[in-house]
C-alpha cells in the first residue's frame, strides 16, 4: 500500500540533526527515532535513488560502475542538494506517514556556517516533504543544549562539536553563538589520514570503512598503554593482491597526529578570540564536547593539557545534537532566540 494514497491525519513535529555522517531525527513524544548514516546510493545513468542510510553506507567504495554511493553533505556543507533532499525525503517517510492536512513543524541542525542558499536549500527539503514551520539551530547550539547547558545564561560555555566533516568550536553566551570556529576537519580527515599512511608507508589502499574501524579500535590521540595492535587486509599499491598489515596504536596516532593537532589548534583559536571575561566563565565550568568525532581515546585529554581547562565529553556524544535540537522542539516558545531564521 502506498503512503502517498493514505497520508496520515496528523503527523507529528519532527527535529532532525543532518549531519555530515549521521542523520538523527528526533519525534516529538517518541524521542530520537531514526539514526543512519548520511549515504546515498544511486544509478548514476537514472538517477534513481537506489538505498538511502544504513542499506547504502555498505555500498562504500564496493559499487558496481553504474551505482555511485555518496555523502552528500561530506565536506559540511551541501554537496549535491539533489540528493540531500532526496535522503531528507526517504528519512522524514520513514518515521511517519507526512499529512496534507497537519503540517508538521521541523526543527533542523545545521552548521554554523551554512550560506543562505545552503539554508534555503535544506528548508526547501522539508517544505517538500510536506513539513510546516521550518525552525533552523546551530549545531554547536544544540548540541550545548544537548549537553545539559543552560543556553539563556549571561555567562560563556565551550562547547566543540566534531563531526564527520566538520568540527566546531564555539562560544555561546545568552542564547546565541557569540564566537564560533569552524574547521573541514574532523573525524573522516583522521581515517583518510590513516588511509595515506597506509598507502605511503605500506604500500596498500585500503577504504574508508575499513579506515573508520581501525581508528575505532585503536586509535587515540594521546598515549594510552593499554590499546592492542590493529590488523587490516588491504589491496597492495603494485600487485593488486591482498595484503595484511598490523599497525601498532602508536603508528596510528601519529599516523593522525596533523588533523587531531588542526582541532586542538582551533579550540586554542577560539580562546584567544574570546573575550576574556567569557573565558574565566569558561575555565569555570570546562569545555563540553559533543560529536562522534570527540570519542577519539584521549583527545579530552590532549585539549586539557593543552588549554589547562577541564575537557568534558557529553553523555551521549552522538545522539546529543540531536536530543538538543529535540528540546527545543519540545519548548519552540522558550527556545524561539536560539533559531536563526
Ligand atoms: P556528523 O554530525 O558530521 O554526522 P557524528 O557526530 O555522527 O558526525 O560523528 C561521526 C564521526 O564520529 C565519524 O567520523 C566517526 O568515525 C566518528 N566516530 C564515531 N564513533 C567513534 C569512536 N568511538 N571513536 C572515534 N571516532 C568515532
Ligand atoms: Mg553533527
Amino acid at each position: 500500500m502506498s503512503i502517498f494514497k493514505f497520508p496520515a491525519l496528523f503527523s507529528k513535529n519532527m527535529a532532525m540533526d543532518l549531519g555530515t555522517a549521521n542523520t538523527l531525527i528526533y519525534l516529538k513524544g517518541s524521542g530520537i527515532v531514526l539514526n543512519e548514516p548520511s549515504v546515498v546510493a544511486y544509478n548514476t545513468y537514472s538517477k534513481e535513488i537506489l538505498a538511502v542510510g544504513a542499506s547504502a553506507k555498505k555500498y562504500l567504495g564496493r559499487t558496481p560502475q553504474h551505482i555511485s554511493a555518496v555523502r552528500p553533505l561530506k565536506d559540511g556543507v551541501i554537496a549535491d542538494f539533489v540528493i540531500t533532499q532526496a535522503m531528507i525525503r526517504s528519512f522524514f517517510l520513514k518515521i511517519q506517514r507526512m499529512s496534507r492536512f497537519f503540517k508538521p513543524s521541523v526543527v533542523i541542525c545545521v552548521p554554523t556556517g551554512i550560506t543562505q542558499v545552503e539554508k534555503k536549500a535544506v528548508i526547501e527539503a522539508a517544505e517538500q516533504v510536506g513539513c510546516g514551520k521550518v525552525y533552523l539551530i546551530e549545531e554547536p547550539m544544540a548540541a550545548a543544549i544537548g549537553s545539559g547547558l543552560d543556553v539563556f545564561q549571561n555567562k560563556g560555555r565551550m562547547i566543540i562539536d566534531i563531526g564527520g566533516g566538520t568540527s566546531e568550536v564555539a562560544v555561546i553566551t545568552m542564547s546565541s553563538v557569540a564566537y564560533c570556529e569552524s574547521l573541514r576537519v574532523a573525524g573522516d580527515e583522521l581515517n583518510e589520514a590513516i588511509i595515506r599512511h597506509l598507502f605511503n608507508k605500506h604500500k596498500i589502499y585500503i577504504g574508508e570503512n575499513t579506515a573508520e574501524k581501525c581508528k575505532i579500535a585503536a586509535g587515540s590521540a594521546i598515549d594510552i598503554p593499554s590499546l592492542e595492535s590493529y590488523t587490516l587486509i588491504g589491496k597492495n599499491v603494485i600487485t593488486s593482491t591482498p595484503k595484511e598489515v598490523t599497525l601498532t596504536p602508536q603508528e596510528i596516532r601519529i599516523a593522525m597526529q596533523e588533523p587531531v593537532n588542526a582541532i586542538v589548534d582551533a579550540v586554542r583559536r577560539a580562546l584567544d578570540k574570546t573575550p576574556t571575561e567569557l573565558v574565566t566563565d569558561i575555565y569555570e565550568d570546562g569545555i563540553f564536547m559533543a560529536g562522534g568525532g570527540s570519542l577519539l581515546r584521549g583527545l579530552n585529554t590532549l585539549i586539557e593539557e593543552t588549554t589547562k581547562i577541564p575537557c568534558h565529553l557529553t553523555q551521549n556524544p552522538l545522539l546529543a545534537i540531536a536530543m538538543g535540537s529535540g528540546i527545543a522542539l519540545d519548548n519552540l516558545k522558550d527556545y524561539k532566540k536560539v533559531f536563526i531564521n
